[in-house]
């Protein structure tokens, strides 16, 4: 596909890199194309980045139909720039797509696009340890109506902002609590795609922990609130009595391409993973009896985080004596060693980005 291209007339200085930390600053330039049913996608365009008008009635805007992705652009020690596991994202983008009936990007065009748009914005990935440029690309429903349907329109952009390291002062344990009330999500619902809304409902939650010193919250199945999910926007995965486990994928977790890269490099050393259901009730107990070795959550914002202590009903769980456990710091030093290029991709995850 053609890809037309405007320049920002005046290039933005690039942030000091101490002060990035996450989506505060944007590259000079964005990726925008339109979707018309009949017509399929057409109008993909590099324009200066900035704010862009949409009509009133904007299906987005009432109607909620929006979804994204995460995934972040490297850079190498010889300055290249790398990606990880981009087909992953465009495949749960789709899949994201055709449960809120929004358009399929066929997975060629999306990759093209993907790679052209970061090749064109490459200079912003930031050079410090740690670093790096994260991308974003997103698609809401643009209808121009209040009509309720899946939408005949639909608008696909991309994004991109570069990041600081997520652990500036070193990896520290978090503290989560187990959320007993609000759910993320339910099966059947969207619980699997990454969408806007299942934020938007998991705000509450996520307050509510902040406001009692914890960063996040451990989410539990709608139906019975009994199984673990998900922690805050990770996925999450336990060593307990030797076993490495991680909620199976029941339709209400986001299937997370660093959970899916955690399993595969665990498999590949000889470890047994379990999906499996975890109930609440199991985690407590390991708690209790000091069987629950370690626990992290998992996703491409921070890679690996370990799990210090877990609050349940009023009690209080310190996990690993409150330090990051052995295989937590394997995962963490084999996946990024993987995206930062320093040691060898025997996966084949990684996408280099052609030098402009
Ligand atoms: C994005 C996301 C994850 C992590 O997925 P990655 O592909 O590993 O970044 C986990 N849970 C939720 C709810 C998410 O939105």
């Amino acid at each position: 596909m053609d890809i037309s291209i405007t320049k920002i007339a005046q290039p933005k200085e690039k942030p000091e890199a101490s002060t990035l930390g996450f989506g505060k600053y944007f590259t000079d330039h964005m990726f925008i194309m339109n979707y018309t049913e009949g017509e399929g996608w057409h109008d993909a365009r590099i324009v200066p980045f900035g704010p862009f008008s949409i009509h009133p009635a904007c299906t987005v805007l009432h109607y909620g139909s929006e979804i994204f992705e995460g995934l972040k652009a490297y850079r190498k020690k010889d300055g290249s720039v790398q990606l990880f596991r981009p087909i992953e994202n465009i495949r749960r983008m789709n899949t994201s797509a055709e449960r809120l009936c929004l358009p399929q990007i066929p997975e060629d065009l999306a990759m093209e696009v993907l790679t052209k748009f970061v090749e064109f914005e490459q200079d912003w990935t930031p050079f410090a340890e740690g670093t790096s440029l994260y991308i974003r690309p997103f698609m809401f429903g643009s209808d121009e109506t209040l009509g309720v349907h899946a939408v005949h329109n639909a608008t696909f952009m991309i994004i991109t902002s570069p990041v600081g390291s997520y652990y500036k002062e070193g990896i520290n344990p978090v503290k989560i609590m187990i959320e007993a009330d609000d759910v993320r999500a339910v099966r059947g619902g969207t619980g699997y795609a990454k969408c806007g809304g299942n934020y938007a409902a998991s705000n509450r939650a996520g307050q509510k922990a902040e406001l009692q010193g914890y960063s996040q919250v451990l989410w539990l199945d709608g139906v019975e609130r009994k199984y673990i999910e998900e922690v805050g926007a990770m996925n999450v995965m336990f060593k307990i009595n030797g076993e490495i486990v991680t909620p199976a994928l029941t339709g209400s977790i986001l299937p997370g391409i660093t959970r899916k890269s955690c399993i595969e490099v665990l498999k590949s050393e000889g470890y047994t993973v379990s999906e499996r259901l975890i109930s609440v009730n199991e985690l407590e107990e390991a708690l209790e009896n000091g069987t629950l070795e370690e626990a992290w959550g998992c996703g491409t914002a921070a890679v690996v985080s370990p799990i210090g202590e877990l609050a349940y009903k009023g009690k209080k769980f310190v996990i690993n004596e409150g330090k990051i456990g052995k295989v937590t710091q394997h995962l963490y030093d084999t996946l990024t060693g993987i995206q930062w290029g320093k040691i060898e991709d025997k996966f084949n995850w990684t996408c280099p980005i052609k030098k402009n």
